[in-house]
């Protein structure tokens, strides 16, 4: 019944010259998140509201699925689109609209009719009025409730009519490309996965960086960091990987310094490295799934030893969630599974049993003067080396 879908979006944050920076970043999100639907689509933009009409049959649920993962959008309303032949037919339609979608309709209801074309013959409040008897005469069951109806119907008069009463909530959040681009630190856990949906989710398009240590992180482990980005580009849209051979510097550092410090030196070399690719390809910000406190690696004195080498602003959206909300919105974004496979991401083996938990930097720094004669060629090397993968 339904071919087209009017799209609702924040229109509060979005005064002046950014409204049509968001439109338009919204209506190339809307289309990029259909592609991956079957059957053609037309989004259009027209007086401050977002049409999405299917041009031959297509998959409603699969549509609407796809149209919850595109930031920016508060409501996606189901809606039917009638050519003007008159009152009585609108009258109609709206009849059997009800009959299609409610079945023997008996709720409390409220008609809102807006006239966008002035020239129409009955102004909105005529139409309210005329549209609700008529309601009242095919569904001896429904009533008029003008406070806290059950079903509200919104009849919009333009060039054509717009018949629609259901609005499927949205995602929220701002249009992908709207705020720049910051790069994620990308593992193969569950934290990372979900603070890049959250940054992503403030408009902000993600590249990826994942360290990969083979041969001991295996290609598997690998595999599933692309899945993890697979996932992440669901809502992201594409997502550029690079993945940098770590193995050499890990070792080097595992050679060199005191095994307790090697964690945090080894973050502080991830930090540099994806600063560095992130410069090279127009990142504004890092973006970690740091917790404070969840692992000795993130304590406040970690993470101030981490922060310290880097001068882009880190982003670290999780900064002070617990665990079990992280899973819940990695179950909910449908990251979970994959990111609970049994595989190795980074550093397991070169994990010390006992690592230092609160770092003094002017040690760390110290550890780090050992690492002076081959460790600039090394970084240079792995930022020259990453890998580049399109996911999405
Ligand atoms: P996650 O669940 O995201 O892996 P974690 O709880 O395992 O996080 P750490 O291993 O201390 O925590 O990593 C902290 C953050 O550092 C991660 O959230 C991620 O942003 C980044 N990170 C860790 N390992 C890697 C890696 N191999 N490649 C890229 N980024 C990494
Ligand atoms: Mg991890």
């Amino acid at each position: 019944m339904f071919k087209a879908f009017l799209i609702k979006y924040g229109e509060i944050a979005i005064k002046g010259k950014n409204r049509y920076l968001f439109e338009n970043a919204l209506v190339a999100q809307i289309r990029h998140a259909l592609k991956a639907v079957e059957g053609a689509f037309q989004v259009t933009k027209e007086q401050g509201r977002i049409y999405v009409e299917a041009l031959e049959d297509f998959d409603f649920d699969e549509t609407v699925e796809a149209l919850k993962r595109v930031f920016g959008i508060v409501g996606i309303c189901p809606v039917v689109i009638l050519e003007d032949e008159g009152f009585e037919r609108l009258a109609e339609e709206v009849v059997s609209y009800l009959h299609a979608y409610y079945g023997d309709c008996n709720k409390t209801f409220k008609v809102h009719a807006r006239r966008a074309r002035k020239t129409y013959p009955l102004q909105s409040m005529e139409l309210n009025a005329q549209l609700g008897g008529k309601i009242l005469e095919a569904f001896p069951g429904m009533k008029v409730d003008v406070h806290k109806p059950e079903m509200m119907l919104y009849v919009e008069i333009r060039e054509r009519i717009y018949l629609y009463s259901d609005v499927i909530p949205g995602p929220g959040g701002m249009p992908v490309g709207t705020n720049g681009k910051s790069m994620l630190l990308l593992s193969g856990g569950i934290d990372s996965p979900v603070a890049g949906y959250m940054v992503a989710k403030r408009g902000v398009k993600i590249d990826a960086v994942y360290f990969h240590a083979p041969p001991y992180t295996s290609e598997r482990a690998k595999q599933k960091v692309v899945d993890l980005a697979e996932k992440v580009a669901r809502y992201a849209g594409p997502v550029y990987l690079y993945v940098v051979n770590f193995t050499d510097i890990q070792l080097y550092i595992y050679e060199k310094c005191p095994h307790e410090e090697l964690t945090i030196i080894m973050r502080r070399y991830m930090m540099r490295i994806a600063e560095r690719i992130a410069e090279k390809t127009g990142s504004l910000g890092l973006i970690t799934g740091e917790s404070i406190g969840q692992v000795a690696s993130q304590t406040v004195q970690s993470l101030a030893a981490t922060n310290e080498v880097c001068t882009m602003p880190v982003f670290r959206p999780l900064i002070a969630f617990d665990k079990e909300d992280i899973v819940t919105i990695s179950k909910r974004i449908d990251t979970f599974e994959t990111s609970i496979q049994p595989f190795e991401d980074c550093c397991t083996i070169f994990v010390a049993k006992h690592p230092v938990t609160k770092p003094n930097v002017k040690v760390i720094r110290h550890s780090e003067t050992k690492l002076a004669e081959k460790i600039d060629g090394m970084v240079e090397e792995a930022v020259k080396r990453a890998e580049l993968i399109v996911v999405g």
